[in-house]
């Protein structure tokens, strides 16, 4: 199990080294990758967005969590969402992935 792991980092690592340099490898496959392995945080930047707000994460499918904050007025307003599973968080008008950031953690 935990030698399978460390293969599937070594290949993952060996993939984003490829994207760098080259984008021959499919980005969406080895951010599909990465979501498993529990030694990889995914970051996730978004950009602007003029169509619908998803229902669930983009990345990895999971329920959505709402952000709120309070206006001038003290109304509680929605500002954005973010995901309880990867790292994916989103802007009212500005939801959809654009970049993700792999970072290794050690442990
Ligand atoms: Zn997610």
């Amino acid at each position: 199990m935990a030698r399978s792991q460390e293969k599937l980092g070594e290949l993952v690592e060996i993939e984003l080294k490829d994207i760098d340099r080259s984008f021959q490898i499919s980005p969406e496959r080895v951010r599909r990758i990465a979501l498993e392995i529990p030694g990889i945080d995914v970051k996730v930047e978004t950009r602007k967005s003029r169509g619908k707000r998803p229902d669930k994460c983009p990345v990895c499918s999971k329920e959505l969590d709402s952000l709120y904050a309070e206006n001038l007025d003290g109304e509680r307003i929605q500002v954005g969402f973010k995901c309880s599973s990867c790292g994916y968080r989103g802007e009212i008008e500005e939801f959809d992935p654009m970049r993700y950031e792999f970072v290794l953690t050690k442990g």
